[in-house]
């Protein structure tokens, strides 16, 4: 029989061949009794023993998956806890309980409730709908004494499919023993693509209801390279997919097959990332997420603490570049303690540098204090700074006038501080368009496709309603990525790329040929980057960027990619 794919989401580049597990969480409640059989004094408590224990049961998930994942993925089961602890829902649901419901009735009626409404709003606030499933299964199993599927010991090799999974669901699955999974629904955003990617488990989201014909026991294979599940695979398949998740880290830097050099760097968001990315045989870090550091507490964190963490970071890559953006903050990046405005429109209101250069001045000029004292402490020399949504050359300006005046502030104080690299993000249609004059005012630039394709496309990031609009093949956003790398040419000005789109090994070439010298990516697809890197050669890689930079449409794009 010769094999079926089943097309979905590429979540992760990674494939795995094993059997298939179905986890269908058991949720489904019989008829409820009659209202007077029912009692509500009973079913009450009943409900605040289940919420008290699904507390305990999440704190220790909580605390498992910030160990095993890490603090920002431990995150959502704060969310979790807060849905628990939600006024309106336990109030929805005594209400019901005392119309005569029986606790886990009522429960299922209450948060289905709110689940409508999430799912009908856009982003972000669509993926609390997940959450608040999550929370509701929970309540719903400790209320029929249901048996919880253990995730945590499946047999190895499975292939768990199931039509969603949560983040607590994602979180449990080892690893070690887990070869993939695939579900119905979801997209590349969901908390469990996000999961998969940071456990480095084969996965593909949003099969769709095909899915469902796939038997337990059967043999498949999680491409996530292709985004298919492949039924019934030939053999040439599944040894692609033994091989596939085994892709050789290579700790040198690399050069195109004719010798261009291109540094692969690593994005981080906090100090244990460092070390993985260096194990994946990252040159560098080209992002450094720094307002990862400010948020999931109760202030920020201060001079000293974060010079703990540029210096850790600058001390992880003793021999490449460290780019530190400096606080990004606004848009879909809230800090409850930093009291951000409430704005219509957050991606268009106070953001970035913006707030760098306005209310967060403070913040801003500790920041930079602490990363140039790491700077000189680690004697390196590798520090570069980066700033956030430039929009304008006075923004420019205004954040390198502050950077020296804290130059000459530590210098006076006899630290030993020097100017770093200074560069700033492409990310906003006004940089790429400006491009040719910022140029004069730094040292690099490092284009973020992220928001770039979100501003350029009109298409809010994470809005699965809109990602083919925001998709990054999109013939606008090459023409704005060019215009960039246009305008550094000749120049002394690197450019280089730190947006999701780097880290797509199918989309290396095309970078490299747009004139990209410096691609920075999840850690986890850097050796396949280098790969693609080393096997290409400067001129075909031109020649491809050039056909692609005259394609009039997607589609186009899409073809000249599968084509070379
Ligand atoms: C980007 O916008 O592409 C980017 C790298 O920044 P962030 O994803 O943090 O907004
Ligand atoms: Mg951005």
């Amino acid at each position: 029989m010769s094999e079926r794919r089943l097309p979905g989401i590429d979540v992760t580049p990674l494939s795995g061949v094993g059997t298939v597990v179905w986890y269908r969480p058991d949720a489904d409640l019989s008829e409820p009794p009659a209202p007077e059989d029912v009692d509500a004094e009973a079913e009450r408590e009943a409900f605040e023993l289940a919420v008290a224990e699904a507390e305990a049961e999440l704190e220790a998930e909580r605390e498992r998956t910030a160990e095993r994942v890490g603090e920002d993925e431990a995150a959502v089961f704060d969310a979790h806890v807060q849905f628990l602890n939600d006024p309106q829902i336990a109030s929805g649901v005594e209400e019901r309980i005392t119309d005569g419901l029986p606790a886990a009735h009522a429960v299922r009626e209450t948060f289905d409730e709110f689940v409508e409404q999430f799912s009908g709003m856009e982003g972000k606030m669509a993926e609390r709908a997940d959450d608040l499933r999550d929370v509701r299964d929970r309540l719903l199993r400790l209320l029929t004494d249901g048996e919880r599927v253990d995730l945590a010991s499946l047999p190895e090799g499975s292939v768990v499919l199931a039509e969603r999974l949560t983040p607590s669901d994602t979180a449990q699955l080892d690893p070690e023993r887990v070869a993939g999974f695939a579900t119905v629904t979801g997209g590349r955003t969901s908390h469990a693509a996000i999961f998969a990617r940071s456990l480095a488990i084969p996965a593909v989201v949003g099969v769709g209801e095909d899915l469902e014909s796939v038997a337990d026991g059967e043999t498949v294979v999680v491409d996530g390279r292709s985004g298919d599940v492949v039924l019934d695979p030939d053999e040439a398949t599944v040894e692609a997919a033994r091989g596939g998740a085994a892709d050789d880290v290579v700790e040198e830097a690399v050069t195109t097959a004719d010798g261009t050099d291109v540094e692969v760097a690593a994005n981080v968001g906090t100090p244990q990332e460092l070390a993985p990315a260096a194990e994946r045989g990252a040159d560098g870090v080209g992002l450094f997420r720094t307002e990862f550091l400010f948020i999931e507490r109760d202030d920020a964190p201060d001079e000293d603490e974060q010079y703990a963490a540029y210096r850790d970071a600058i001390e992880t890559f003793p021999d490449g570049r460290v780019v530190v953006r400096t606080l990004d903050v606004g848009g879909d990046k809230p800090v409850p303690y930093l009291d951000l405005p409430e704005e219509e429109n957050p991606f268009l209101g106070e953001r970035g540098i913006r707030r760098s250069l306005g209310p967060d001045s403070d913040l801003f000029e500790t920041q930079l204090r602490a990363l140039l004292r790491a700077d000189a402490d680690t004697d390196v020399g590798s520090l570069a700074v980066m700033l956030p949504l430039v929009t304008t050359v006075e923004e420019v300006e205004a954040a390198r006038g502050v950077l020296e005046g804290v130059v000459a502030d530590l210098a006076a104080e006899g630290v030993d501080a020097t100017m770093p690299e200074f560069g700033v993000m492409i990310e906003t249609p006004a940089a790429a368009l400006m491009a040719d004059v910022l140029v004069e005012h730094v040292d690099f630039f490092s284009i973020g496709t992220n928001d770039l394709a979100q501003y350029v496309m009109a298409a809010e990031r994470g809005n699965d309603a809109v990602a083919e609009l925001g998709d990054f093949r999109q013939p606008a956003v090459l023409r704005a990525i060019d215009a960039t790398t246009t305008a550094a040419e000749g120049t002394d000005v690197w450019v280089g790329m730190c947006g999701e789109m780097a880290g797509d090994p199918r989309l290396t070439e095309l970078l490299v040929g747009l004139g990209l010298r410096e691609l920075s990516m999840s850690a986890l697809t850097v050796p396949d980057v280098k790969a693609r890197v080393s096997e290409t050669t400067l001129e075909d890689a031109e020649a491809l960027a050039e056909r692609a930079l005259a394609a009039a449409d997607r589609d186009e794009i899409i073809e000249l990619l599968e084509q070379s």
